[in-house]
């Protein structure tokens, strides 16, 4: 299929190109140090993952270990509350561990094993992404340095006892703001120092090349997946596809399975309280090229062009930016990308809930409330929904702040 002049039969082949660029997005904005480490994980990549002996282990761990491929759910009640659209969602919440994280986590890990490193080195801010890489880090036997400001540490207790059980060593940050941004520092500091031994596991598709190309391809079991068995369901595709983006790493292996074919794509940012400044996490939206973390995107910035405060009500989207591939396909206008607040997100969270037997995590529950509102509109049709994690890490949360309704 041609969109806008680009071919998406040969899209994978061709984005990111070899620099590690989706159109002017991506790169590797790194010192030397770290550009050497990163041309050394592309080389590995590009050899390793073409190996027949590396695609079967990571098939053979997908099934026996994390529990692929997960199901698609048909939304029967939901579905007809809302009127004549069929709603679908796309199971990563039954993936082990309970997210989409552990697709890329044991992809990433795989890769170390395979090029004799170590140790895995990431950072964490909610602590999802460090407890999904503690765990194929005790899979593997590896050793794991988990990065986190001492304020996540403090809020986020559970994920840091869930990572130590796990055998991770959590790395205490205390400069700065003592959050997410810090931490990336310094894990990408003591990554630079030691990366011989070790590999860096980004959490999502952001960071310098290859990251968001290896984390998407890794990502992208969940679309290809999604679309044959959507098909095996109902005998077509679905009219439409929605799933939330944060760092964007769900969403853009689940889209890697549509982009050539006629549905309509949906990528749904949180907009948190409101439009100002300070309120939501949409970057996309509201956002403006520059260039964080080591890549060029569409980032939010403060007065000073640094990477600006943001917030959300799920802690998995509270990103100032997303990765290159998501502004590159937004700029091109093959995905659709819009917002949800914390109200209609915290309606759906309940409703699927109830309705459905399945507690979505906060951050899925903003494809839910999007996939119900498209479905008033379009009267009729499909929308299949990327489910991406379950809601049990977030009862606390939802307690306090909301309590049971
Ligand atoms: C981390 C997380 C997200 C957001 O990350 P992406 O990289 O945008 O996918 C979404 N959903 C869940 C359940 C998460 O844990």
């Amino acid at each position: 299929m041609i969109y806008n002049g680009i071919d998406f039969d040969t899209y994978f082949k061709n984005y990111p190109n070899e620099e590690g660029y989706f159109g002017k997005y991506g790169g590797v904005y790194v010192n030397d140090e770290l550009k050497k480490a990163m041309a050394e994980i592309t080389e590995a990549y590009f050899t390793i993952c073409k190996s027949r002996k590396f695609i079967d282990e990571l098939r053979r761990i997908r099934k026996e270990f994390q529990g692929r491929p997960t199901p698609i759910s048909h939304l029967e009640r939901l579905s007809n509350k809302l009127g004549n659209v069929q709603l679908y969602v796309k199971r990563e919440d039954l993936n082990h561990t309970g997210a989409h994280k552990l697709n890329h986590c044991m992809g990433e890990a795989l890769l170390a094993k395979y090029m004799g490193k170590k140790k895995l080195i990431a950072e964490t801010g909610a602590g999802q992404h460090g407890v999904a890489i503690a765990t194929a880090a005790a899979y593997f036997g590896l050793e794991c340095d988990v990065y986190m400001g001492s304020v996540d540490i403090k809020k986020q207790a559970p994920n840091v006892a869930r990572m130590k059980i796990l055998g991770a060593n959590v790395v205490e940050v205390t400069h700065g703001l003592a959050t997410l941004k810090e931490a990336v520092d310094a894990a990408f500091e003591a990554y630079a120092k030691d990366y011989e031994n070790s590999i860096y596991c980004i959490g999502s598709v952001v960071g310098p090349h290859p990251f968001p190309m290896m984390v998407r391809d890794f990502q992208s079991v969940v679309g290809f997946e999604a679309r044959e068995q959507f098909v095996e369901m109902t005998g077509e595709l679905p009219d439409a596809v929605v799933a939330c983006v944060g760092g964007g790493s769900n969403s853009a292996g689940f889209f890697a399975g549509f982009l050539n074919d006629p549905v309509d794509i949906y990528g749904i940012e949180p907009l948190g309280r409101g439009t100002k400044m300070g309120d939501h996490a949409a970057s996309l939206q509201y956002g403006t090229e520059g260039v964080m973390h080591g890549f060029n995107s569409i980032m939010l910035k403060d007065e000073n062009g640094d990477p600006a405060p943001v917030y959300s009500v799920a802690s998995g989207l509270d990103y100032p930016s997303s990765g290159p591939e998501h502004a590159f396909l937004h700029e091109l206008g093959r995905v659709k990308y819009d917002v949800i607040g914390d109200d209609d997100t915290i309606d759906a969270f309940f409703t699927l809930s109830r309705l459905e037997g399945i507690i979505p995590a906060i951050e899925s529950s903003h494809a839910v409330a999007y996939g119900m509102k498209l479905a008033k509109q379009m009267g009729k049709g499909s929308v299949l929904i990327n489910l991406s994690g379950r809601g049990d890490k977030d009862m606390d949360y939802i307690i306090e702040n909301y309590g049971i309704r």
